[in-house]
């Protein structure tokens, strides 16, 4: 259950946060002041407790309302997660209080490293030694919660000669520059901008990980299993719309509206149960299926939402959060990893056990 102020604030705002009429940075004060940030980590860390399952939870809770506030809470998550899981006890310590409190924004660049994981492509920032740590150059295109006033960004650095490393790159460092906010279809107001890092001198003490091969199999299921948070409260909230309008003659769409939540369901428990058995680790093509059924879900259950709504959702007046929706709906194919991304990885694991 989500704090009711959070709820009620989420519910006013989400259309302005999804268009951008809303301050991309109140967002971060919000989720914190609800105490959501800290779900799923320890208390020895300053967390709230409870497993992972409690932080996919609160996503889908919060992306019921808002899938912008959700994919911000994903990305602070997220980074908290990457900490959780780091070596380097020091960072650790030094950053996961101001990200538990919001107090700094905890922005994860990692799509390019999941994909370089796959061998789709090379990684974007590279690394050159020097006396304290590296010289890094390169960019991120893509990076969401990049609050104007503080955030450290974790970023896959190639270094030659040796295994691409994991770094968090603090946002006051000289030669890490910020873009304009990208302009999009949605989620406007999530701080999504581009990095460009020259000459950026990174000092060895913001090492997150020390071999990207091995780390990021270990974070994969907390990154993959908190987006899907993001996936299974949208689809929740368009089967929520649907059935208010099931009686009448709206009532021939109820059979594929009880099938729908059905599997909704399952699947959320099967992540759900999965993540806390730390299955993902050893087996993530059960994990991607379940990222793609569930993107599948998604669509339709958008797509019943309208047939359910009928031309009320098409008129402005009334269908504001059916359009939001629909916008939402189509940033979850393409979130790394994306279906594309996920069904060539299928295959290729497919072909290997055959050959
Ligand atoms: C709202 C939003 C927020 C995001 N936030 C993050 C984040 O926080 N962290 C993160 O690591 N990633 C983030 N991403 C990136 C996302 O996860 C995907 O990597 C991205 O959508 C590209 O996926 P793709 O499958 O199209 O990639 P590809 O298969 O690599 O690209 C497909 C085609 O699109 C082109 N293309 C892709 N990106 C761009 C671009 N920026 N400009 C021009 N052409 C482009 C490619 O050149 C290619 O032709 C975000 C994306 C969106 C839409």
């Amino acid at each position: 259950m989500l704090d009711s102020n959070l709820s009620h604030w989420l519910e006013a705002e989400a259309d302005a946060l999804d268009r951008g009429l809303r301050e991309a940075d109140d967002v971060l004060p919000q989720l914190a002041s609800a105490g959501v940030l800290g779900l799923g980590v320890d208390e020895q860390y300053g967390g709230a407790g409870g497993d992972t399952c409690a932080a996919v939870e609160a996503i889908a809770a919060v992306a019921g309302h808002s899938l912008t506030a959700a994919f911000v809470l994903w990305g602070q998550r997220t980074f908290i997660e990457y900490l959780l899981h780091t070596d380097n006890a020091t960072l650790r310590e030094r950053l996961l209080g101001d990200l538990l409190s919001g107090e700094v924004a905890g922005a994860t660049g990692l799509s390019n490293a999941m994909k370089y994981l796959s061998g789709i492509e090379e990684l974007g920032v590279r690394a050159a030694p020097t006396a304290a740590g590296w010289q890094l150059d390169g960019r991120l295109p893509w990076v969401t919660n990049l609050r104007k006033r503080g955030f450290v960004v974790a970023a896959a650095v190639e270094l030659s000669g040796a295994a691409p490393f994991i770094a968090a790159i603090p946002d006051d460092l000289p030669g890490l520059t910020r873009s304009e906010d990208l302009q999009l279809l949605g989620l406007q107001s999530s701080n999504t901008a581009a990095l460009q890092l020259d000459a950026l001198q990174l000092q060895h003490d913001w090492l997150l990980a020390g071999d990207a091969r091995q780390y990021l199999p270990r974070v994969r299921p907390g990154f993959l299993g908190l987006q899907c948070g993001m996936t299974i409260g949208l689809t929740r909230r368009c089967l929520q719309e649907v059935e208010r309008h099931l009686a009448g003659s709206r009532s021939v769409l109820e059979a594929e509206w009880r099938e729908l939540c059905a599997q909704l369901e399952q699947c959320a428990a099967e992540l759900k149960h999965g993540l806390c058995a730390g299955r993902f680790q050893s087996e993530p093509a059960s994990m991607f299926h379940l990222r793609i059924a569930l993107a599948e879900l998604a669509g339709q259950a958008v797509q019943l939402e309208l047939q359910a709504s009928g031309g009320k959702a098409y008129l402005q007046q009334y269908g504001a959060g059916f359009a939001r929706r629909l916008r939402e709906s189509a940033f979850v194919p393409i979130v790394t990893p994306s279906l594309v991304q996920l069904r060539g990885e299928l295959q290729r694991q497919a072909a290997g056990a055959d050959a």
